[in-house]
């Protein structure tokens, strides 16, 4: 059966999708560099501290002076409308699973429609989510007409998710007439959402949280909905990192998911990329982890670089 797997934006099966990519053996990945050597160099921390994941993967700043004044000098970017926005939708994903997770646990029954009923809650939930983000969209002051367009586009990522997995569902219980509650979610909906993992061993977050986790053949797994950037898979090496060190389970491939909402679709676009997290992408976290937490460790202002993008979240704090 677990070929039949499905994963909504995530693609379908993880075979069918490394298979696409050509990925037919995992990565060679050196032994020193799993993330459960973590008391030795060089996944053993070079200064101690922990930071976030997208903080060491990141590049926007040519001298990493975002890091220094978010956390030495303890001042946030103000919110944008790509920050709501990209909140919005993760949130949106995460309350589409859970909520079909939910309808399975109360009850496999002749009537259960699993495409109905997340579409007839479809409007409420993505309100409930804007609620519960009223205090962000305030502070970003995002224009009534942007607003409306990402909940528009919250309802579209709502619906093919609740699609794809309304099939899953109706795919395993075409096949398996005993099934229980349990196992439909474990082999329909084979994803947790906002996966928290403890990533303080390797100088990370003590509460990462990994967009979706698969555990069955462990993958990392982000969706990114603003512009492709090529450190973007740095982020999926810090993950498969933290992962091994707080369990010692290989983790050899990771997935970001671009999403985005043409205007000339109902559904959104979703390009895939999958990463071996193999001894470079390993290495390349791990030496900027040791840079930028020495920035905050020996509490070093890296200074401006000559010339900052204007769409920087820090641009007023730094060159106010
Ligand atoms: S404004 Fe410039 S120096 Fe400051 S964080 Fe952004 S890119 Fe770096």
């Amino acid at each position: 059966m677990g070929d039949e797997l499905v994963y909504g934006i995530f693609g379908r099966s993880l075979e069918d999708v490394l298979d696409y990519y050509g990925y037919r053996s995992p990565p060679r990945v050196s032994s020193k560099l799993r993330g459960w050597r973590y008391r030795e160099r060089p996944v053993e921390p070079e200064v101690s501290g922990r930071l976030p994941v997208s903080a060491i993967a990141s590049d926007f700043c040519p001298t990493a002076r975002d890091v220094y004044v978010r956390y030495v000098e303890g001042l946030e970017a103000p919110a944008s409308l790509p920050m709501v926005s990209g909140t919005l939708y993760h949130n949106t994903l995460e309350a589409v699973v859970t909520r079909a997770k939910r309808m399975i646990y109360e009850g496999i029954t002749p009537d259960l429609d699993i495409a109905k009923a997340l579409a007839d809650c479809a409007d409420d939930a993505v309100e409930e989510t804007m609620v519960d983000k009223q205090g962000l969209i305030d502070e970003a002051r995002v224009a009534a007409e942007d607003l409306e367009r990402v909940q528009k586009n919250m309802l579209r990522l709502w619906r093919f998710e609740a699609g794809q997995i309304a099939a899953a569902v109706a795919q395993v219980l075409s096949r398996s007439p005993y099934i229980g509650a349990d196992s439909l979610v474990a082999h329909a909906i084979p994803l947790t959402m906002e996966h928290r993992v403890d990533g303080s061993r390797v100088g990370l977050s003590k509460q990462l949280s990994i967009d979706a986790f698969q555990a069955v053949r462990t993958m990392v797994m982000e969706m990114k909905t603003g512009k492709e950037r090529e450190y973007h898979g740095l982020t999926l090496a810090g993950y498969a990192l933290a992962f091994e060190s707080a369990f010692p389970r290989q983790v050899n491939f990771g997935m970001l998911a671009y999403v985005r909402f043409p205007e000339d679709r109902s559904v959104p676009l979703v390009v895939r990329r999958v990463y071996p997290i193999d001894d470079g992408l390993r290495l390349r976290f791990l030496r900027a982890r040791d840079r930028k937490l020495a920035i905050v460790g020996r509490r070093r202002d890296p200074e401006l670089p000559p010339r900052c993008p204007s769409a920087c979240g820090y641009f007023r704090i730094c060159r106010g």
